[in-house]
């Protein structure tokens, strides 16, 4: 089950759900690769293929989940899916997640809850953001 906490501005009515975690069925890379913008999961599947790594299995060396990241340009939220994969045999890092802005393509920095209510609003731009609640979203 996935948590996720709806977000809100009180001067100018925006709102947005964010989601964090990982989903019921999100136990194999493979039943949530859609969610991977088409030129990423090229790369991921061809990582996969070189090393050997099933991506239908529940194995260590893939990891995923939805995390909460911001545009330093525009401001936007957002909650991709961002995923990490290891090399069986080296332990090393072959893969990981760098996601960009839906608006003004920028790259994203990935934030925190508490961080991020203390942002200012991304449509009005102002400070006071509150959290409106925790969501289970599946
Ligand atoms: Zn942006
Ligand atoms: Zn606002």
């Amino acid at each position: 089950m996935g948590l996720g906490f709806t977000v809100a501005c009180a001067h100018c009515g925006y709102q947005q759900t964010l989601r964090e975690g990982i989903g019921m069925h999100y136990w194999c890379l493979e039943n949530v690769i859609d969610l991977v913008p088409r030129g990423d999961r090229e790369e991921i599947e061809k990582i996969l293929r070189d090393h050997l790594i099933p991506p239908d299995e529940n194995t260590s060396f893939i990891e995923f989940d939805h995390r909460l990241y911001v545009c330093p340009d525009c401001g936007g939220f957002s909650d991709p899916l961002d995923v990490r994969i290891t090399d069986p045999d080296s332990g090393k890092e072959l893969y990981r997640s760098s996601h960009r802005c839906h608006k003004c393509r920028s790259p994203l920095k990935e934030t925190g809850e508490k961080k991020l209510l203390k942002l200012p609003c991304p449509a009005c731009k102002k400070k006071g953001l509150t959290n409106q609640g925790i969501i289970c979203w599946d």
